[in-house]
């Protein structure tokens, strides 16, 4: 069999990041061991170590994967404290400061609101929390306490009391983030998680959206001397494809033409690597069309500012179809895009 394969692309939703622990930590740990290619290591109650590997490791973007909602004042049927949340509101904005835009502080609008929710992602909330840590106030302390109370694995006890800031705090599910978010599009609560397989060219395209974060399958560390090259089918290519074999059918020129320039580039590869050179180094001749696996997520504000761009004709033909299979995912959840496509 040939070394070298050709795969269509996919998009996999992976829905909005969860709000509970465990699920967070799996999540987080599922796109960690994209970059490596160890998924095989994955077992029930890997994902903990695994993520506070990366923590200590400061390899904090693959935290990035992941979402903290916290619902600050009324929860459940208790009356609203006589704490004043706006003002604990307005407290939070002043001492996040510039770090404001790593979350979404949103308050229900109406003549009742019964408190307010905020939002980041796991690595926003930790460097959130480092960030007030030299300001002696109490808004550190209050989010640090609640912090741990739903993520002991991830935030430590603050060990202090939050007395002076006695509100109800709880975590928002996914479900009513979604609900939010239909409601009221500028709460851009969720954080919307996405697996796509595609080319490194096509990857280099999609790190182009800073507002998302990402992780990407590394050619640094993965070694494919022993696992093959490869490749997404070509447009040129897919008449010929059999994906039940993950293999190119037919007598045609252009298939075989496309076998010998993509086994040539492969043996260079393998060569460079037996003769010593690390993968690193090796990669330097791996096409542009070597497929490869992307973590991307981001908020209903990123993706729709991205589907905008990318479905659109003046877009890469391979990034258009991402940018429809993402469409399609937010159509099923009830979440339309107004389709300006030309
Ligand atoms: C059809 C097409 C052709 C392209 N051709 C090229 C090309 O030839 N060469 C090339 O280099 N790129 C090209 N690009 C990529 C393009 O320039 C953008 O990098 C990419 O589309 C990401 O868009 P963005 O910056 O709006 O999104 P994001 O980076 O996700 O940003 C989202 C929004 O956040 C705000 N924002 C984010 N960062 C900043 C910042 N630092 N300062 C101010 N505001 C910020 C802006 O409002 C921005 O719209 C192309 C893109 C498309 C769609």
């Amino acid at each position: 069999m040939s070394a070298v394969r050709f795969v269509p692309m996919e998009v996999t939703p992976q829905g909005a990041a969860p709000c509970g622990e465990s699920d967070l930590l799996r999540l987080v740990e599922l796109a960690g061991r994209t970059a490596y290619k160890s998924e095989d290591r994955i077992t029930e109650s890997s994902a903990r170590a695994f993520v506070l590997m990366l923590k200590k490791h400061e390899h904090l973007s693959v935290l990035e994967h992941s979402n903290i909602v916290l619902k600050i004042g009324k929860t459940g049927t208790s009356p609203v404290h006589e704490f004043d949340l706006e003002a604990v509101s307005t407290a939070i904005v002043k001492a996040l400061g510039p770090r404001n835009g790593f979350h979404r502080l949103f308050q229900t609008p109406g003549p009742t609101p019964d408190g307010f929710a905020m939002s980041g992602n796991l690595r926003s909330w930790i460097e959130t929390l480092r960030s007030l840590d030299l300001q002696k106030i109490s808004c550190r302390a209050f989010l640090a306490r609640h912090l741990h109370r739903f993520f002991p694995s991830l935030f430590e006890d603050p060990v202090v009391s939050d007395a002076e800031w006695p509100i109800e705090v709880s975590l928002m599910s996914e479900a009513e983030q979604l609900e939010l978010l239909r409601k009221y599009p500028e709460s851009d609560l969720p954080l919307f998680v996405f697996k796509i397989v595609c080319d490194r060219g096509i990857t280099h395209e999609l790190v182009r959206h800073r507002v998302f974060s990402f992780t990407q399958e590394s050619t640094r560390y993965v070694n494919y001397k022993n696992r093959g090259m490869i490749l997404i089918l070509p447009e040129e290519l897919q008449p010929f494809h059999d994906a039940q074999g993950e293999r190119l059918t037919g007598e045609s020129p252009t298939v075989a033409e496309w076998h010998r320039r993509a086994e040539a580039l492969f043996e260079w590869y393998r060569g460079d690597v037996e003769r010593g050179l690390k993968p690193e180094i090796a990669r330097d001749i791996l096409p542009n069309l070597l497929k490869s696996e992307i973590f991307v997520s981001g908020r209903w504000s990123g993706w729709e500012h991205f589907i905008r761009l990318r479905d659109s004709r003046h877009a890469h033909p391979r990034i258009r179809f991402i940018a429809r299979e993402v469409r399609k995912y937010f159509e099923s959840i009830d979440l339309k895009i107004e389709d300006t496509r030309d």
